[in-house]
């Protein structure tokens, strides 16, 4: 059976263990090379990406990952972990580096500060019951996608009260990277969390119809 690794530098590590505990995965906290070898697909959580960036780089994990990344490791980033994923951000700090990989650029914090945080129930078809059971997502100082390649796709977008009736992707997949602006981990629906250990399944190789579903 599969492990799931949480990237535990900095960030609400907690909440995703939780989750994937709940849909009965083993998960395993990932701080350095030697965990990230034993897992099958990883989280990258929600915290602050500028300080992400730079403990990767201190615990020499940035150019593994990227490795394993391209050898088609599946990842979930939430937040600053989407942000970890972008190839491309606008309003990072001077310097700030990305493991990369979607080809998309994100916008940090663009639905404002700490108190424009929000939730909103989201349309997310791809997940199970999806097209009748919306998602209750959390933005707490989050990014958005601004540009995405062609071979990206899609998953959910949201209206920014900001700037009126613009639609912003806020959750997106290309190939074995999956990513939301806002924190599926929090507030206990797992069917995100559900689609990606799916997707970690498919990859590791797993016999189909065995797929994890919420209880
Ligand atoms: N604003 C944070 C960043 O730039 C992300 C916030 C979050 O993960 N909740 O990394």
């Amino acid at each position: 059976s599969i492990t799931v690794g949480v990237l535990a530098l900095q960030g609400d590590v907690r909440e995703h263990v939780r989750a994937l505990t709940q849909l009965g995965v083993r998960t395993a906290a990932v701080r350095r090379v030697s965990e990230l070898a034993t897992v099958d697909g990883l989280v990258i959580p929600g915290g602050e990406s500028t300080t992400m960036d730079k403990l990767l780089h201190l615990f020499d994990l940035a150019d593994p990952l990227r490795a394993r990344i391209a050898a088609g490791m599946p990842v979930f980033g939430s937040c600053a972990g989407m942000i970890m994923l972008a190839d491309r951000v606008v309003g990072g700090i001077e310097g700030q580096r990305t493991l990369g990989g979607l080809d998309v650029t994100v916008v940090r914090n663009a639905f404002g500060r700490q108190v424009d945080s929000f939730e909103e129930d989201l349309h997310v078809p791809a997940l199970r019951d999806g097209a009748t059971h919306p998602v209750r997502a959390v933005f707490i100082r989050a990014p958005w996608v601004e540009q995405a390649g062609p071979d990206v796709q899609v998953l959910a977008t949201v209206t920014s009260r900001k700037v009126g009736a613009v639609r912003h992707v806020v959750a997106l997949r290309q190939g074995n990277l999956l990513a939301t602006a806002f924190h599926p981990e929090v507030g206990g629906d797992v069917r995100f969390h559900e689609y990606f250990v799916n997707m970690v399944r498919s990859a590791a190789g797993c016999a189909p119809g065995g797929e994890v579903r919420a209880r």
